[in-house]
């Protein structure tokens, strides 16, 4: 596919470099030549919007990859819904209308898979956007994300901005969340698995009924097609990004378990939620552009589990 936007000799702007995306982004652009830009929570406050716009026109990136969000597991989602709805809002806001003001040529948007209805028809089109009912475990996140998209478009559509879209499945990897009630499965499973090595348990509670669907893409995987699609895509539609692949929550925790060298059993906590029962995306328009998830998942957990037990011994 042809380039359409090169990153050599450009100043890219990685909004949200210590989020889990945002520094596997930073990992993947230093084998490009071009510089990083990236700003700290001290240097620059995300949800002020006039610190946003000083800072984007001071900076003068010429691409960003708006990877800066308020994050988190299915109970954060559902217990924190004001901070999920607003804060995600004004920081992409203030991002994609300062990066309009000051002339950015290319923006890429993270979103989510959560914008799709719980009831979408699996694996999930990018066409299933707004076909019906959200999961309520996540829709305010997923509100959120929506209208990160329909951003993207407006400008696009009114100013000619080139700001696209990618929508990641599942991700995992370094850096991600380890916090159990915080976190999502994959970090919240290590952390689990990690504690019942150490303390010689035999047994690991996992929430729900370890029957949903869901699907896992390595956040370097991810970080490489965020790349490809800067520089192959320029359209007004959301792009999916995922493996295409599948796996129940025990075949999951089965499969950290064999990583982690933990031979007990799991036991099910049904009091906790499930969320929607399956969470699968058609990845055809990204494969069709060609590009393809590279990691096989047990590398890809290899990785995660080695960098989990280097961060308990060298804790930020
Ligand atoms: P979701 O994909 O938005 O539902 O987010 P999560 O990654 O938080 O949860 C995925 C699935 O894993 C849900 O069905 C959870 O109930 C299930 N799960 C099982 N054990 C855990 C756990 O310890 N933590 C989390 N976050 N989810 C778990």
């Amino acid at each position: 596919m042809n380039e359409v936007f090169a990153l050599g000799g450009k100043k890219i702007w990685v909004a949200g470099h210590k989020g889990m995306a945002g520094s596997a982004i930073v990992r993947r652009l230093q084998r490009e030549n071009c510089t990083i830009l990236t700003a700290t929570r001290q240097e620059l406050d995300l949800l002020g919007q006039r610190q946003v716009e000083d800072w984007v026109s001071r900076n003068k990136p010429d691409a960003v990859f708006l990877a800066a969000a308020t994050v988190g597991g299915i109970l954060a989602n559902a217990t924190r819904p004001a901070e999920f709805l607003y804060e995600n809002l004004v920081i992409e806001t203030n991002i994609i209308h300062a990066a309009y003001k000051a002339g950015v040529r290319k923006l890429l948007f993270l979103g989510s898979s959560c914008i799709y209805p719980k009831l979408a028809p699996q694996p999930m089109t990018e066409s299933a956007l707004l076909t019906g009912p959200l999961e309520p475990t996540n829709e305010w996140y997923a509100i959120a994300k929506i209208a990160g998209i329909k951003l993207c478009q407006a400008y696009r559509k009114q100013y000619g901005c080139d700001f696209i879209s990618a929508m990641p499945t599942n991700l995992f990897g370094p850096g991600d969340r380890y916090d159990l009630t915080q976190g999502h499965v994959v970090a919240a499973l290590i952390m689990k698995i990690a504690a019942a090595k150490k303390e010689n348990r035999d047994t690991v509670e996992l929430w729900g009924s370890g029957e949903p669907k869901r699907e896992f893409l390595f956040v370097d995987d991810l970080a490489d097609a965020l790349v490809f699609l800067m520089k192959h895509y320029s359209d007004l539609e959301h792009i999916n990004v995922g493996t295409g692949k599948e796996m129940t929550i025990r075949e999951l925790a089965t499969r950290i378990a064999k990583v982690a060298g933990w031979h007990g059993k799991f036991t099910y906590d049904v009091s906790k939620p499930d969320g929607t029962p399956r969470k699968v995306m058609d990845v055809s328009r990204l494969s069709a552009m060609g590009w393809a998830a590279q990691t096989p998942f047990d590398d890809a957990m290899d990785r995660t589990w080695r960098a989990y037990l280097e961060s308990l011994d060298h804790p930020k």
